[in-house]
């Protein structure tokens, strides 16, 4: 990105140069890991900025993470300069939609200071509802209904548009009832969840025509990059913006499709071509990241899949070493093994940004920091909301939320006793009682309440204390920049008193947490800015250290690349998921693959896989077998080391000798050619020995498969 803009313009394959020049009309550019599609959405995004085809505000640009987003803003400001710091549009769906809504909250019943709750604070909200119709939360879990809420939204179904059989999905027909419910609730708190945020904008567009056609007016392009992963709430939504001008341009790759369960939908990608007829398709087909084995072996894994497009890869990268497949005994030689690779690269002189690794699962990451935390190996995690969804960073958020909106009654239940101040369950019981009746949020009751006599006198007194100290913050914080709001009100509510009173090694780990919240904050000119940005990253968005090694999920991995990347956890059950196994089919088995496809592709040039014999999940030991995917990887890119004795190749040996008993399975794969190795059938027969209780699922999901027509698993 240092070079000059014309020259890395010229570095473009004339695939991709036809998508940068294309400018006009709806484009799709398909292609597989690596092959340059970010960069020449990046590209056409300078493009049409140098052309002065558009100014930045009138582009929208949609990345699938924050980090991605700002990575394009960088890139882009390297190509053209500063102009490109007045991109407004250029986000996640859920940051962009936001910021839309804010605009237009009132039109479905928010103001523009709404707050977006996490998936915590909607279980809890809806465990109440539950709880409030009387039904019994332990057969009806807040869960299921937070789940299919989602699923409905993802669908672009508000409660008035369910049918009887999702209705009956929750409670015995109540399944409507709960979600409007739920939607009032949400309303009453001025807050929506994420899943209401592009909803919300849909639902807008649907019924104000005019607010719909000055947004459509506005955006003279629109591109979407991780195409492949958006839902069908979010095509909706982009292909209303797109309409009039039909200047759309999306890129993605069927098989780094990773989000269905999330209501993603590949499908989409097909439907683009029939939603805008004459659409230029671009395929890509070099690689330009990986080296041949790493890329051998991806699309090795990856053909085992039966519903994809299909695509091949070439790259001109010479050389490289074997993926390399590593057996250990647990989980802590792995990180160990890992620890170990590492300082030697680091002596090799390897920067430590450009090293990765990726998990299946995000506990498998407390292995990995404990052992770098001992040989003082620098580390960041990325990813989730790990450091926002501790328990101590939660209360504080809550305390600023409060501030920012009265509102928040799920904010103020969190706190209004925390740090212990003696406010017990039974005024809060009457502080809900009193709210219910006059229709106020609880903060404005609690204050509202200190004039009658319903609260006995040392109640009275605290919670009068804490009222006033909340009046106190509200003006602290039009004076105060947020990170020191922050500071003063966890002195002031006798948070961090009640920590240092302590005197654990866990008090002080919060206590560093808090600070660390507090020098997070010191970039944000405002609580509101703040609040927004802690509720939209996906991931934790320290300080870029080029000393330290990355560790987060595979997830949250999708579109970056880096020169060394380690994947431990290469079992049965972890990876594939047990989840996966247990419930979903082949479905599920085969975005399981596509999650390997993209791990495997972030590599540049090593990429060392690692599966252990024992394993403690969720601290009990179980023995592990290696993951099917491993034994799906051609054997001329792979490398396999044990520690154990008898070997890793043992167990692979002995799986082509072993008589198969699932071969009459392979039948229920068709065009599936069994010369080709060891497949997942054999994996089957492999985790039936040691595990008996995990085959009925093998069985089910291969029977099911084979009963289904062929043309009813495709996308096509
Ligand atoms: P993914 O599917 O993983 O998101 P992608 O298709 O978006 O991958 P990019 O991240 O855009 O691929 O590019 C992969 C790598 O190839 C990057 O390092 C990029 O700088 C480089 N690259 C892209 N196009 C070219 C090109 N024409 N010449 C040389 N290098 C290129
Ligand atoms: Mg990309």
């Amino acid at each position: 990105s240092a070079q000059p803009a014309d020259s890395w313009l010229d570095g473009l394959n004339p695939q991709q140069r036809e998508a940068v020049m294309t400018t006009e009309g709806p484009v799709l550019m398909l292609a597989g890991a690596g092959t340059g599609k970010t960069a020449a959405l990046t590209a056409r995004l300078a493009n049409l900025l140098r052309q002065r085809l558009a100014w930045p505000s009138e582009i929208l640009c949609v990345t699938f993470t924050n980090k991605a987003a700002r990575e394009m803003r960088e890139r882009v400001g390297a190509l053209i300069g500063p102009a490109v710091e007045g991109m407004p549009w250029l986000g996640t769906f859920h940051s962009i939609a936001a910021k839309m809504l804010r605009r237009h909250a009132e039109l479905v019943g928010l103001q523009s200071t709404f707050t977006i709750i996490d998936t915590d604070d909607q279980l809890r909200l809806l465990k109440q509802l539950i709880q409030a119709e009387g039904i019994d939360d332990k057969r009806w879990p807040a869960k299921q209904l937070a789940g299919l809420i989602d699923k409905w939204k993802n669908r672009g179904l508000n409660p008035a548009d369910l049918d009887a059989l999702e209705n009956e999905a929750y409670a015995n027909g109540k399944g409507q009832r709960f979600y409007a419910l739920y939607q009032n609730r949400l309303k009453d708190l001025n807050a929506c969840d994420f899943g209401d945020l592009t909803l919300h904008m849909l639902n807008i567009f649907r019924r104000e025509r005019d607010i719909l056609e000055s947004w459509q007016q506005r955006f003279k392009y629109v591109m979407v990059d991780e195409y492949q992963d958006t839902n069908a709430v979010q095509y909706l939504w982009l292909r209303l913006l797109a309409q009039t001008r039909k200047n759309i341009c999306v890129v993605g790759d069927d098989d780094q499709s990773i989000y269905s369960w999330r209501g993603a939908e590949v499908a989409n990608i097909l439907r683009f071509e029939k939603d805008f007829p004459g659409a230029k398709v671009i395929k890509l087909e070099q690689n330009y990241r990986s080296t041949p084995h790493i890329l051998g072996a991806a699309s090795g894994l990856i053909a085992e899949n039966s519903e994809r497009l299909g695509k091949t890869l070439w790259t001109e990268i010479d050389g490289g070493e074997m993926v390399k497949a590593i057996g250990v005994w647990d989980g802590p030689e792995e990180a160990r093994r890992v620890g170990e690779d590492i300082e030697r690269l680091e002596r090799e002189g390897a920067p430590l940004d450009r090293v990765a690794i990726l998990v299946r699962a995000q506990f498998q990451t407390r292995e990995f920091e404990d052992r770098f935390i001992q040989i003082g190996l620098g580390y960041r995690i990325v990813g989730g909301f790990r450091f926002y969804e501790r328990a101590e960073i939660r209360d504080a958020l809550a305390y600023l939320r409060i501030i920012a909106s009265p509102q928040d009654d799920l904010a103020f239940e969190r706190i209004y006793n925390t740090p212990k101040r003696g406010l017990g369950d039974k005024t809060l019981e009457k502080l809900h009682r009193h709210a219910r009746a006059r229709s106020l949020p609880l903060s404005v009751a609690a204050v509202e309440i200190l004039d009658t006599d319903e609260l006995p006198a040392r109640a009275r007194g605290t919670l009068s204390a804490l009222m006033r100290n909340f009046a106190k913050w509200r003006d602290d914080a039009k004076m105060l920049v947020p990170s020191e709001l922050i500071r003063t009100i966890l002195d002031e509510s006798g948070y961090t008193g009640a920590l240092q009173a302590e005197k654990t090694a866990e008090a002080t780990g919060r206590l560093e947490n808090l600070t660390e919240l507090a020098r997070a904050m010191e970039e944000y000119e405002t609580l509101g800015d703040f609040l927004e940005h802690v509720s939209l990253v996906m991931d934790n968005e320290a300080a870029s250290d080029t000393e330290k090694v990355t560790i987060m999920t595979i997830h949250a991995a999708k579109g970056l690349e880096f020169d060394n990347v380690f994947l431990p956890g290469w079992e049965e059950g972890v990876f594939p998921s047990q989840r996966a196994l247990d419930e979903g089919g082949l479905a599920s088995l085969e975005e399981e693959r596509r999650l390997a496809y993209v791990a495997i592709t972030r590599a540049r040039r090593h990429c060392t896989i690692l599966h252990a014999a024992n394993r403690r999940i969720y601290g009990q030991w179980t023995s592990s077998i290696p993951s099917r995917f491993i034994a799906e990887l051609p054997a001329e890119h792979v490398e396999e080391e044990t520690t154990l004795s008898g070997g890793a190749s043992m167990w692979r040996a002995n799986w082509s000798e072993r008589d198969d008993p699932f071969a009459h399975l392979a039948l229920a794969k068709p065009g599936r050619d069994m010369s080709r190795g060891p497949g997942w059938q054999r994996a089957a027969a492999q985790v039936f020995d040691k595990n008996p209780r995990r085959i009925p699922e093998a069985t089910r999901s291969a029977a099911s498969f084979a009963a289904k027509p062929r043309n009813d698993i495709g996308i096509g």
